[in-house]
């Protein structure tokens, strides 16, 4: 978009969050250039960063990416050891795998190999089990079918994590224009013209109601597992569905990363569900760091600044597709999104953090 604004506005750029910060959605891959991180976290006041994907190694091609296992052990080498309490991570466990063959031949044990993984997982220090948006959408059994997240054989994992008392981050479905047909009307097209492999337009993908109907009877199942749902519950698009599901499942939280710009097209109905919804909400970014990424979240949540441009989906602001407002969150509510709520429901991060905070 190149026409310029004439716009008088407030503008505020808080330099650091308001109260230190967790970013607790974010992926390292195997960039164990941590250093130049650590320089934007400390500039910033981030004081402990999440890699959900640790034991995920993603390589990518053209317009897409295939997903494989790799040791968990370059985590703890790489990050905890050598920076502590700075770093803490999830683990896929077995979800770390390729969509192009079935995920399992015999679902009992893939089910005993998963807990078996999971549970040597967390003694290392992984804080929870990340799913990839990949289970519901591409990964199949030995026949051939499509496996439902609600799938009845999967059980026992959501059953272990709450029995481990670790939170489930589950990404399911996507933006809404991501099913939508990949025309100039549809409001992500610049995006999905740059990534096509993010489009599920084709009919052979379920639809996006049908990934959240799946997921959402899932968390109503396991009551005393906490799920964590990434991207506002991947609705942002539909504010007072994500708020009754709140309302009716208290073992859900949701994070907010890669929707700021959904959340600040509506900011007065955002403004009301983080007020409403403050102590399930986490802080949560899933872009690239850098200090103008995590600047524009402060600027979002902390003032009411009007019409500004928010980072894309990976971290840069040359491409957007509109501008957004902030929602200026009292400071209790603030402080609550920015640490307490992640001190709430990620095991050791209180013991971690308790000089930090
Ligand atoms: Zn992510």
């Amino acid at each position: 978009m190149a026409t310029r604004c004439y716009l008088f506005r407030q503008e505020h750029f808080p330099p650091k969050a308001a109260f230190p910060a967790v970013d607790g959605h974010n992926h390292l891959w195997d960039n164990w250039n941590v250093e130049e991180l650590l320089k934007v976290m400390e500039a910033v006041g981030i004081i402990c960063y999440c890699d959900l994907t640790a034991n995920v190694n993603i390589s990518w091609r053209e317009g897409g990416y295939s997903i494989g296992r790799r040791r968990i052990e370059d985590f703890f080498e790489n990050c905890v050891a050598q920076y502590p309490d700075k770093f803490y991570c999830f683990t896929a466990a077995t979800f770390a795998a390729p969509t192009d063959k079935p995920l399992f031949e015999d679902s009992q044990k893939f089910v005993d190999e998963t807990l078996e993984l999971l549970n040597r997982h967390v003694k290392m220090g992984a804080r929870g089990l990340k799913i990839l948006k990949e289970l519901g959408l591409h990964y199949k059994d030995a026949s051939g079918k499509l496996i439902r997240t609600d799938d009845d054989r999967l059980a026992p994992i959501w059953e272990e994590a709450g029995k481990l008392g670790i939170p489930v981050l589950m990404h399911q479905s996507d933006p809404s224009g991501f099913f939508e047909p990949m025309t100039p009307e549809n409001e992500h097209y610049e995006s999905l013209k740059k990534y096509p492999s993010w489009s599920f337009a084709d009919p052979k993908f379920p639809r996006k109601a049908e990934l959240l109907k799946r997921r959402d009877n899932l968390i109503r199942r396991h009551p005393k597992t906490t799920f964590i749902l990434a991207h506002v519950a991947n609705f942002a698009e539909n504010l007072p569905y994500v708020s009754r599901l709140l309302d009716e499942n208290p073992n859900v939280y949701i994070d907010f990363s890669a929707r700021m710009d959904e959340l600040g097209r509506q900011p007065y109905t955002a403004r009301k569900l983080f007020i409403r919804h403050q102590d399930r909400i986490l802080f949560g970014t899933d872009m690239p760091a850098s200090v103008e990424m995590y600047r524009c979240h402060f600027r979002f949540l902390e003032t009411f600044d009007e019409n500004f441009i928010p980072p894309d989906y990976d971290g840069t602001f040359g491409r957007y597709r509109w501008k957004i407002s902030g929602i200026g969150l009292p400071k209790e509510v603030l402080k609550k999104i920015y640490h307490q709520n992640a001190l709430e429901i990620i095991p050791g991060l209180k013991e971690d953090l308790k000089n930090s905070i």
